[in-house]
């Protein structure tokens, strides 16, 4: 079955992809099992020196990668050079791995127990539409580096770099049946993945309904899972913050990519005394966000994914009176959508749901306990922000939070050499940081007797 891919920009047809089927995913499955036990037992140096390779041919190709994730996704250029050169960092991060994944030695009675971290054996990886590049390599590169074979399904609006990586990696000299990229959809390809006896691991990254979907799934075959899923994160600003600095970096805390960010800073509470200031500043950081063409280098924030994505966004903003204010964007083709401020009672639905569009809620707060009751009153614990000058409250209002990955006067989320995940149901387990190959092995012990 060939489906056609969007360009979000301007709706026209960037190419057909032919999205396999189950007996295409059950093949799939068949030839990395058997390309598994060779990558395995290949000598830890050189896995290595096979990432290496893939990140240096990734690396020769950023150009290319961020100008198909412009036409696929609508991602303006320099953002998506960043995430293209990223798939090239994050391998050659985790090429140090395959030589440094050891067992332990441990004196028992009798003899001596020495432990193996074994791979897991084939893991599927589905990926989510808004960051196709990035988060399939968080799980592709430690996998491969674990000795396990990876089936990547990207997501059915998204797949083109994701295709592209997979050519790139075999170009690289990466046996075939190591990396495999199987587009399709997700209740044909990512549900055969789940079910598939012979597929040992999932990670899934996309929304918490079907995030639910796979871990029932996987549960069947009592199936290891990590979990990456939405989020609905609070940006806290008390009012000895530096106002200027958390107003002028508030819209691009929540509004880049458009929005489409499990870590977007989409509810803004606000220290009551400083609301209408705070707001004052603003207004004008979200007028000036420069929404328009992703090809453009001066363009901060593109189209919408889909036609059906606006849609579903735009149905959150159907009671004008809880507008603040919105920012501007294009005319005419693409699914464009303003960068736009609600003041809504804390009861609304848009204080609660992820939108995963440019839409942010502010909310004004008493104190320091009111902040952080505010920013736990959500069924997600992903991200989050604290603005402020105090250092001990900084701390307290950290321990308090229940989010995985927080930063203080500052938006940052994911760094690859640190770990990230969520809190609730913003997912389970946590990836990237220097421990994430453990989670594609499995430790056996064997006891040596010493008679
Ligand atoms: P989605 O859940 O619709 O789809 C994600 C992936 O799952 C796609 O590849 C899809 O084809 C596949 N899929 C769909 N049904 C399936 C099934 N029954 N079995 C197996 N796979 C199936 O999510 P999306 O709309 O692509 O992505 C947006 C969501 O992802 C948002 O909720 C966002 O917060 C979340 N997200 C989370 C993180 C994180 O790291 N926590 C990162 C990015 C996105």
């Amino acid at each position: 079955m060939s489906t056609a891919i969007i360009n979000p920009a301007d709706e026209t047809v960037v190419a057909h992809v032919e999205f396999a089927d189950r007996e295409a995913t059950d093949a799939a499955v068949a030839r990395a099992v058997v390309a598994q036990r060779a990558w395995a037992a290949l000598a830890p140096a050189a896995r290595a020196a096979h990432l290496r390779a893939i990140a240096d041919m990734v690396e020769a190709h950023v150009p290319e990668l961020a100008d198909l994730e412009v036409a696929n996704a609508g991602h303006p250029i320099g953002q998506a050079r960043g995430e293209a050169q990223a798939v090239a960092d994050v391998l050659r991060y985790y090429a140090a791995t395959p030589e440094r994944l050891t067992g332990s030695q441990i004196p028992v009675a009798g003899g001596w127990d020495v432990t193996f971290c074994e791979p897991i054996g084939v893991v599927g990886v589905i990926s989510p539409w808004n960051f196709p590049l990035p988060i399939a390599i968080w799980g592709v590169a430690p996998a491969l580096a674990a000795g396990c074979a990876v089936i990547l399904k990207p997501a059915e609006w998204t797949p083109l770099t994701s295709i592209r990586l997979g050519e790139l990696a075999r170009e690289a000299g990466l046996p075939e049946g190591v990396l495999t990229v199987l587009p399709g959809r997700g209740d044909v390809v990512g549900e055969r993945l789940v079910s598939h006896p012979e597929v040992r691991k999932i990670v899934f990254t996309g929304s918490t309904a079907t995030g639910r979907r796979v871990m029932a799934g996987c549960a069947e075959n009592i199936k290891p899972v990590t979990l990456e899923l939405g989020g609905k994160s609070a940006n806290i600003v008390f009012a000895d913050a530096d106002l200027e600095l958390a107003a002028a970096s508030a819209p691009g805390g929540v509004f880049d990519n458009a929005g489409q960010d499990c870590c977007a800073r989409s509810r803004i509470l606000v220290e009551a005394r400083v609301l209408d200031r705070f707001l004052e500043l603003l207004e004008p950081a979200v007028r000036a966000v420069a929404v328009g063409d992703p090809r453009s280098e001066t363009t901060e924030v593109g189209p919408l994914v889909a036609a059906a994505h606006r849609e579903r966004v735009a149905s959150f903003v159907d009671d004008e009176s809880i507008v603040a204010f919105r920012g501007t964007c294009p005319e005419g083709p693409g699914f464009w959508y303003p960068p736009t401020v609600l003041l809504p009672p804390r009861e609304h639905r848009t204080v609660h749901e992820e939108i995963f569009g440019p839409v942010v809620v502010v909310l004004p707060f008493e104190d320091e306990a009111d902040a952080v009751a505010l920013a736990n009153d959500s069924i997600f614990g992903l991200s989050g922000s604290i603005w402020t000058r105090d250092v001990g409250r900084a701390l307290r209002v950290s321990r308090g939070v229940q989010a995985g990955n927080l930063s203080v006067n500052s938006h940052s989320s994911v760094r690859f050499s640190t770990p990230f995940g969520g809190y609730k149901q913003s997912g389970i387990g946590r990836e990237l940081g220097p421990d994430a190959p453990y989670a594609f092995t499995e430790t056996k012990n064997v006891f040596l007797a010493d008679s």
